[in-house]
């Protein structure tokens, strides 16, 4: 399917400086800042400055230098953030089943306790 991207959607707000945010790390093809309702002691999101709507529309149309510098980033990041020692989980939601808030592909890096189990069985 083809993605429609929103460039109304909050963290391309964020991406054109309109809102603020706390920056964790800048290159030339990815942001990373602080997620403002922190699920965990340590919670980023990267996101790649491009139009992107979810993870399959990057990886499949971005080009290979955003891709490279976008997942780099997320090393960079887990590495900053001083969570390689005691583990991490990343997390890229999309669309409907994967209940993503914000239409713009992020990437959560989530660590600094144990996070329990990958999902929550429903009903
Ligand atoms: P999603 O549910 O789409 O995977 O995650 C969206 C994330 O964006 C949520 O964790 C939410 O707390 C975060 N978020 C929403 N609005 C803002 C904002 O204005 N600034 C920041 N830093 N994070 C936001």
């Amino acid at each position: 399917m083809a993605y429609t991207y929103d460039d109304q959607n909050i963290f391309a707000k964020i991406l054109r400086g309109e809102i603020p945010n706390a920056t964790v790390l800048e290159t030339e093809h990815t942001l990373a800042f602080r997620d403002i309702q922190p699920q965990a002691p340590i919670h980023v999101l990267v996101i790649p400055k491009g139009p992107y709507v979810c993870y399959d529309h990057f990886v499949l149309e971005a080009s290979d230098a955003e891709i490279v510098d976008f997942n780099r980033a997320v090393g960079e990041v887990v590495k900053a953030e001083g969570l390689q020692a005691g583990g991490y989980r990343i997390i890229s939601n999309a669309g409907e089943a994967g209940v993503q808030e914000v239409p713009h592909l992020h990437v959560h890096v989530l660590g600094g306790r144990v996070l329990g189990r990958m999902l929550q069985r429903a009903g």
